[in-house]
């Protein structure tokens, strides 16, 4: 990424660091050995994917033999709805929220299509599922909730072990998509309560096509396997493993725990609120959608009343900012926020948000430099007063 770029779009993805390369390299070199051959030079790869996999425990809070390594977030939310919907002998029921990402409502989806029912959570105007709404929906074929701990878009937070719990004393599993979470805050599966819980490494400075999944150990006979092929990963994602990238995985877990523990999230908070501070000062008619909600440190969505949120883009990008809308372009046309539209935001104005997101990189100066460019593009663009 250009020097000249100011990059506040990490939640869509985030640089490889020089540590995360160097500890990916000898598995691209002199290490490229297949993990399961069985001479002494193998096993040194296969030692280096243990201690990855040690690596991403530790910073999970769990043990290894409960990591499995997979393609990313994607690859993990689709073992764990999978997993739980094909262990059921009968069509199942799942509940999940419509502010998850695609990666999520996808399989329920496609579970929906084969003939199992899915419900969708209510969420407030904070963008919050109240969790007390899961007692009615409860019904004695449900097998699965599926809730993100921190919405890519907004930022807000959930509250993903009153969920975990509430699952656990009524034999549900819980699948939490932590992707937007890990390397921000502590994510500790088990005490959220969580059966499964996905990441994706290139959302805190590992590669992209790597990530994982959580199985509880004590939950992993109601997940069933639906690949088939070799024994990697216990036969859950079987095929030969993507060494470099499990070893950089490793590496961005260290990190990120590193970050975590020298207080890193609350300095990337501060920025931000100071951040949206100014904003506020400069553009009194913006609004922070989530604002109200607990929130994870680097994220604010942002709307410019009356002013379409892909000439906001074009205009900043223009200035050297990248940023996004809150939802993937598809041929060109962005699509209105689904996540704004959960939480009761018309149409148009799901039109209108923005999507900031720092990354640990970004200083005071980049902050200076975004509001002063929100400002001048807000008002050309023709921002209601
Ligand atoms: N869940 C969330 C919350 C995400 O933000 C993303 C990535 N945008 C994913 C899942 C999917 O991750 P990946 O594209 O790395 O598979």
């Amino acid at each position: 990424m250009s020097s000249k770029l100011l990059y506040l779009d990490h939640n869509a993805t985030t640089p490889v660091t020089p540590d995360v390369r160097a500890a990916m390299r000898p598995y691209l070199d002199e290490e490229g050995f297949n993990p399961s051959s069985p001479y002494r030079a193998a096993q040194k790869v296969r030692a280096g994917i243990d201690r990855a996999r040690a690596d991403v425990a530790k910073l999970l809070s769990c043990e290894p033999e409960e990591v499995v390594f997979t393609s990313g977030a994607t690859e993990s939310c689709n073992l764990a709805i999978w997993g739980a919907v094909i262990g059921s002998d009968r069509p199942a029921h799942l509940i999940t929220s419509p502010t998850e990402h695609s990666a999520v409502l996808g399989p329920h989806r496609s579970a929906a299509e084969r003939g199992h029912r899915v419900t969708y959570l209510e969420i407030d105007r904070s963008g919050r599922i109240d969790p007390s709404q899961l007692d009615a929906l409860r019904t004695p074929d449900t097998r699965l909730v599926s809730v993100m701990l921190v919405n890519n878009e907004t930022g807000v937070i959930q509250e993903a072990g009153v969920i975990g719990r509430w699952c656990r004393a009524n034999g549900i599993l819980f699948h939490c998509d932590a992707t937007a979470a890990v390397g921000k805050m502590p994510v500790h599966p088990n005490a959220l309560f969580c059966d499964l819980l996905s990441l994706s490494g290139h959302k805190f400075h590992a590669p992209k096509g790597i990530g994982a999944l959580f199985i509880r150990r004590d939950s992993a006979s109601r997940v069933a396997s639906y690949a088939s092929g070799g024994e990697q990963e216990w036969g859950r994602r079987p095929g030969t493993e993507n060494v470099p990238g499990i070893a950089g995985l490793g590496a961005a877990s260290r990190q990120a725990l590193e970050f975590l523990d020298s207080g890193g999230p609350a300095r990337v908070e501060k920025l931000r609120n100071e951040m949206e501070r100014r904003l506020r000062e400069k553009c009194p008619e913006v609004e922070i959608l989530g604002a109200a909600a607990p929130r994870v440190c680097n994220t604010s969505f942002l709307r410019a009343p009356g002013v379409h949120n892909d000439e906001m883009v074009v205009c900043l990008d223009q200035e050297g900012i990248c940023v996004s809308t809150g939802a993937a372009c598809a041929a060109g046309a962005s699509m209105p926020s689904r996540v704004a539209q959960a939480m009761g935001y018309s149409e148009s104005e799901s039109r209108e948000v923005i999507r900031v997101s720092l990354g640990s990189g970004n200083t005071d100066a980049d902050v200076t430099r975004f509001v002063e460019a929100f400002a001048r593009s807000a008002s050309r663009l023709g921002m209601a007063a």
